[in-house]
């Protein structure tokens, strides 16, 4: 029932659970807790798992009792984006189309974090189908940002960013497919990692853009991140995107020392940058600095192109890929329709929110006959000069840095009426999923009173380089320390 266990990094909790200092039911009890209490005002998930997250918690205390090793994540309590299957249990993707879709089967990431040990305790709330850079996008209701409830936690994973924030558990699974994992992450503070294209099994993960999609951890260190990355990554032979590459022991890379890191900045491409963000972008390069790593200028030419050729992909993909949802196979079904083309009308025009139809008919019209070279064809050439930008970049650095995002947090509502000033949220984000790199993001202090994100751009499955280099930051910083205020324990939720 203590307070303190919700503040135990995945490590600690594993390590007490180990060695019996701490059953998995007293954990996952202390989570449920301050669950109950902060989520009100929050409104992370879109539902509890109690009794199956109490379950399991009790069958994983017999059996360590009974002599079974804990798994390297035993007792960490997590939280799953509402896009990741799990067997017999609603998985929303945000949407209401798919009401009451119970999938048959459990997404390999989800069963290869559980398989360690960690327990889900809950689903979290997102932008409906992952489109979105605020979570005001879901199609249940919006999440609120722990740092301030009238602000954003940022999107489309903002449930799994805020769940983690407000200590409801010490890490999350995300997905990104333009910045998902790391844009929430910077806005409410915790660390975020987009792993390479093809790094972890997208095999039960709700499809937005597939050539873009990862799915990834959210927690609260770089050493966590580390942990659980090393259990999620890998080859799936039910996913045939999924790299045939041997998982490296990404703990062993935080442990490394900083020594001949060198870390490229695009200055030319920081213009836009609020003031205090870049003040602290430049702050955190300073503290890399000081801790032994070099920072040399890179060029970028290529990414200003990189919004405009990210919504052209990622919507002619999306697309395609929620043609499927037709109220013949999933979830929600316009009633008492008998003409087949009116009823995938109507159930297209109730199940899907604003912004889904808005790419849904973007998307059509990019790949439509007459269009197709104007648009997609042209966006899919910009999108080989991006990934050749970062090759060019990668010969004189080991990692590419610049802030997660141009702003802070900002404001709920305040671009909902304008799809446009939200997508330009993406421009820092969207370019490693058109190269298929991973990326990181990573508290470096408070611009306004509110958290923003440093980020790290690695060579493709180089995710060892921005682990150690993400936890030299932390050794040599305190901003992955700080935490939101508590929230009023009456609830904010609008
Ligand atoms: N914000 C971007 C979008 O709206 C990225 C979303 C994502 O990564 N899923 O498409």
């Amino acid at each position: 029932m203590s307070p303190v266990l919700t503040d135990l990094t995945a490590a600690e909790i594993r390590r007490r659970v180990a060695s019996r200092e701490a059953s998995c039911e007293e954990l996952i009890r202390a989570h449920l807790d301050r669950l109950a209490a902060v989520e009100p005002a929050i409104g992370a998930l879109l539902v509890t798992l109690e009794d199956r997250a109490l379950d399991r918690a009790r069958a994983q205390d017999r059996a360590l009792a009974a002599g079974a090793e804990a798994g390297p994540l035993a007792g960490v309590p997590v939280v799953v984006k509402d896009l990741l299957n799990i067997t017999g249990l609603a998985t929303t993707c945000g949407s209401r189309i798919l009401e009451g879709y119970r999938p048959p089967f459990t997404a390999t990431a989800v069963a290869r974090l559980e398989d360690a040990g960690a327990i889900v305790i809950g689903k979290a709330n997102m932008d409906e189908f992952a489109m979105g850079s605020s979570t005001e996008r879901s199609g249940f209701r919006p999440t609120r940002n722990p740092w301030d409830p009238t602000r954003v936690p940022g999107g489309s994973s903002g449930g799994s960013a805020a769940a983690v924030a407000a200590h409801m558990a010490p890490m999350a699974l995300g997905s990104d497919t333009g910045g998902s994992i790391r844009q929430p992450a910077a806005f409410c503070g915790v660390v975020g990692l987009k792993p390479s294209y093809g790094r972890v099994s997208r095999y039960g993960l709700v499809a937005f853009a597939s050539s873009l999609d990862q799915v990834g951890p959210l927690a609260r260190t770089v050493d966590d991140i580390a942990r659980v990355a090393t259990v999620l990554c890998g080859q799936d032979p039910r996913d045939s995107t999924s790299a045939a590459l041997d998982v490296p022991d990404f703990a062993a890379a935080v442990a490394r020392e900083p020594e001949g890191l060198r870390i490229g900045v695009p200055w030319a491409v920081l213009e836009g940058v609020e003031t205090e963000t870049l003040a602290r972008f430049r702050e955190a390069l300073g503290s890399l600095e000081a801790a032994g790593a070099s920072v040399v200028e890179v060029e970028l030419p290529h990414l200003p192109h990189a919004v405009a050729t990210y919504y052209i992909v990622a919507t002619a993909e999306a697309s395609s890929n929620l043609a499927r949802y037709d109220g013949v196979r999933y979830g929600h079904r316009a009633p008492g329709i008998i003409d087949l083309e009116e009823m995938y009308g109507r159930t297209r025009d109730e199940g899907f929110g604003p912004e889904v139809k808005r790419r849904v008919i973007l998307g059509t019209f990019v790949l439509s006959s007459g269009y197709y070279d104007a648009y997609y064809l042209r966006a899919q050439k910009v999108r080989t000069l991006i990934r050749r930008d970062f090759e060019r970049a990668f010969e004189s650095c080991d990692a590419v840095a610049t802030p997660t995002t141009p702003t802070a947090a900002f404001r709920m509502g305040e671009k909902t009426a304008d799809p446009l000033q939200m997508y330009l949220e993406d421009i820092f984000t969207v370019p490693a999923n058109l190269a298929g790199i991973p990326g990181l993001s990573l508290p470096c202090g408070l611009a306004g009173g509110l958290p923003v994100g440093l980020q790290l751009l690695g060579r493709p499955f180089d995710e060892e380089t921005l682990l150690h280099c993400g936890a030299v930051f932390q050794r040599v910083t305190r901003h992955h320390e700080l935490t939101p205020p508590e929230p009023s324990s009456t609830g904010q939720q609008a």
